[in-house]
C-alpha cells in the first residue's frame, strides 16, 4: 500500500513529487503517456523564474525537475491509468493497463491535451499535415507553407516558431480581436513572414495520397469560402483536461475540470488535484508547480490526520 501516488509528471506532478519525497512519503509517480507534460512540446520557456534572461528549454526544465524528484526519493512508473476505485476503507485502487496499485492518497496531476478541429479526414491526416505542436513537427515543414489556427498565446507562439522554419505562415483566427497577450500579438504582427486572416474559420481539408495539400476557409462575416494551399495546418485552439479516468468518482465541471476547494481538495477524501486538471484560468507552468506543492502539503496534513 502506497502512502501517496501522483498521476502525471508535468510541473504539478513533479513538484508534488519533490515535496512529498522530502516529507518522507516515498511517492510513486505514474508518468503517463506524455512524460514531462506539455512543456516537453515547448521550445524556450521565458517565464520560468530563475531560468535567467535567456530562458530555459522546456524539455531540459522537465528533465531537471524529474531528476530532482528522483534524487529526493520519488519513484517513477510508466503507464496509462484507466480507472480509479475508491474502497470502503477510504483507500484507492489505481487500475493501469496491466496492473493495479493500492494507495492511501492520490494526487491527480494529469494536465490537459490539445483540442483538434473536427475536420473532414482530420484523424487520417494527423501527422500527415495536421499537427497540434509546432516544436514537435515544425521541422518537417522547412521552406513549406503552413497555417496556424487560433487566437491565443499558443497560436502566436506556434506562428512565431514556424516563421523561423517555414517559407510562409498564415495565422487564421475566428474573431477580429485576439485572446493572446499584446506582446505576443505585436511580435506576430511585426513578423513579415506571417500573414494574419481574421473572422475566418477552417472548415475542410484538401489532400492527396501523401497528406494535406490545402485547407478550405470560410469568412464568418461574408460566408465566402476560399481554398488555401498549405502543406501543414497547426491547431492551437486550446486544451481539455485529462480527467476521463475520474469520471463518476470526482466532481468536475461540464468541460471535465476537477472541482477543488480549500486548495487542492476534491470532493473525495484523500484525492487531491493540481495543475491544468483543475485550473482553467492561469494554466501556467509556474502556477501548476505551485498547485503541486500545495497538494503535497495537503496530502501530508491529511495523512497526519489519519494517524500516519
Ligand atoms: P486559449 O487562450 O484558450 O486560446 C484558444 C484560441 O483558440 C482562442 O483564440 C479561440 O478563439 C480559438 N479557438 C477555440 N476553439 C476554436 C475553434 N473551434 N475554432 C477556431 N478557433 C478556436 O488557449 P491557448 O492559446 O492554448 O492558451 C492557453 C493558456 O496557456 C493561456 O492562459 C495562455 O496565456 C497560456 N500560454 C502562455 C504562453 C506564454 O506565456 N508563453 C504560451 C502558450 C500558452 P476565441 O478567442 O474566439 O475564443
Amino acid at each position: 500500500m502506497e502512502k501517496v501516488v501522483i498521476i502525471g509528471s508535468g510541473p504539478a506532478g513533479l513538484t508534488a513529487g519533490i515535496y512529498t519525497a522530502r516529507a518522507a512519503l516515498e511517492p510513486l509517480v505514474i508518468a503517463g503517456l506524455q512524460p514531462g507534460g506539455q512543456l516537453t512540446t515547448t521550445s524556450i520557456v521565458e517565464n520560468w523564474p530563475g531560468s535567467g534572461p535567456e530562458g530555459i528549454d522546456g524539455n531540459e526544465l522537465m528533465t531537471k525537475m524529474r531528476a530532482q524528484a528522483e534524487h529526493m526519493g520519488a519513484r517513477f512508473k510508466e503507464g496509462r491509468v484507466t480507472r480509479i476505485e475508491h474502497k470502503a476503507d477510504g483507500t484507492f485502487v489505481i487500475h493501469l493497463d496491466e496492473e493495479t496499485v493500492h494507495t492511501q492518497t492520490l494526487i491527480a496531476a494529469t494536465g490537459a491535451s490539445a483540442i483538434t478541429l473536427p475536420l473532414p479526414n482530420g484523424a487520417k491526416l494527423m501527422g500527415y499535415g495536421l499537427s497540434t505542436c509546432a516544436v514537435c513537427d515544425g521541422f518537417f515543414y522547412r521552406n513549406k507553407k503552413v497555417a496556424v489556427v487560433g487566437g491565443g498565446d499558443s497560436a502566436m507562439e506556434e506562428a512565431s516558431y514556424l516563421a523561423k522554419l517555414a517559407a510562409e505562415v498564415t495565422l487564421i483566427h475566428r474573431r477580429e480581436s485576439f485572446r493572446a497577450s499584446k506582446t505576443m500579438v505585436d511580435r506576430v504582427q511585426a513578423n513579415p513572414k506571417i500573414r494574419i486572416i481574421t473572422d475566418t474559420e477552417v472548415v475542410d481539408t484538401l489532400s492527396n495520397s501523401q497528406g494535406l495539400t490545402g485547407i478550405v476557409m470560410r469568412n464568418l462575416k461574408t460566408d465566402v469560402r476560399t481554398d488555401l494551399n498549405v502543406d501543414g495546418l497547426f491547431m492551437a485552439i486550446g486544451h481539455h483536461p485529462n480527467t476521463e479516468f475520474l469520471r463518476g468518482l470526482a466532481d468536475m465541471d461540464e468541460k471535465g475540470y476537477l472541482h477543488v476547494k480549500n486548495g487542492t481538495y476534491t470532493n473525495v477524501p484523500g484525492l487531491f488535484a493540481a495543475g491544468d486538471v483543475e485550473d482553467q484560468l492561469y494554466r501556467q507552468a509556474i502556477t501548476a508547480a505551485g498547485r503541486g506543492c500545495q497538494a503535497a502539503l495537503q496530502v501530508e496534513r491529511y495523512l497526519e490526520g489519519h494517524g500516519h
